[in-house]
């Protein structure tokens, strides 16, 4: 696919206003703040496809982008936010289960971390459901411009040794939504998830 063709199609604030379960897609997940949104906006080389938001965890909404006539790209609502309320956060929580359960076109999820702050409590939550549903897990570390490289490098291996037990295949990368860094390898992945 054409990552910079990318084209927003809807904000569902439910599943049930999902566009069909059809074709591939593959979802962006992440703590709030993470840089998420940073993220998908480098791999489609556009400044504000995803919205990068200045208040965490405000959006509970799963926002699709279409590529080509069968691929998309799911951003999914942002999570860990301390401020949103126990009724919002069980909501978030059964609609994700849900989408990661059930959606028949999700190929693959990438989870977007901040190397500072790897494998939070909700990632670790995220990680069990993928294993759960045996979806393909791509992590990205990103912000790693924050780190010097050897630094960096060295979350890297901690969070894969981390994530050795874990049951479905997990690859792993740094990124830079600043620097551009690992935008090709970002691409690379997508490419083989979306032929397979
Ligand atoms: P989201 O809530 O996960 O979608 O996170 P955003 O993409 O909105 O990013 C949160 C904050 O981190 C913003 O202030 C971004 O400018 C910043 N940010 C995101 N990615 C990077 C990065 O790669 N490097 C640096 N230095 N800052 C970043």
């Amino acid at each position: 696919p054409v990552y910079h063709q990318a084209k927003f199609i809807c904000s569902a604030p439910r599943l049930k206003d999902a566009p069909p379960d059809q074709g591939m897609e593959i979802a962006f997940a992440g703590r709030s703040n993470a840089g998420k949104s940073s993220a998908i906006n480098t791999l489609v080389q556009q400044t504000a496809l995803a919205r990068v938001s200045k208040t965490p965890g405000r959006t509970q909404l799963l926002n699709f982008f279409e590529l080509d006539a069968k691929r998309k790209l799911v951003d999914l609502p942002g999570y860990g936010y301390a401020k949103v309320p126990e009724a919002v956060k069980r909501d978030w929580h059964a609609m994700m289960e849900t989408y990661l359960h059930e959606r028949k076109a999700l190929s693959g999820i990438v989870l977007v971390m901040d190397v500072r702050h790897p494998l939070t409590e909700f990632d670790w939550q995220l990680v069990r459901w993928c294993e759960h549903a045996k979806l393909p897990l791509h992590i990205l570390l990103t912000k790693a411009d924050k780190l010097n490289f050897g630094a960096a490098k060295n979350t890297l291996l901690k969070v894969q040794r981390d994530l050795s037990e874990v049951s479905v295949v997990i690859s792993l990368q740094l990124f830079s939504s600043l620097k551009k860094t690992g935008t090709k390898e970002l691409h690379k992945l997508l490419d083989e998830w979306f032929l397979f």
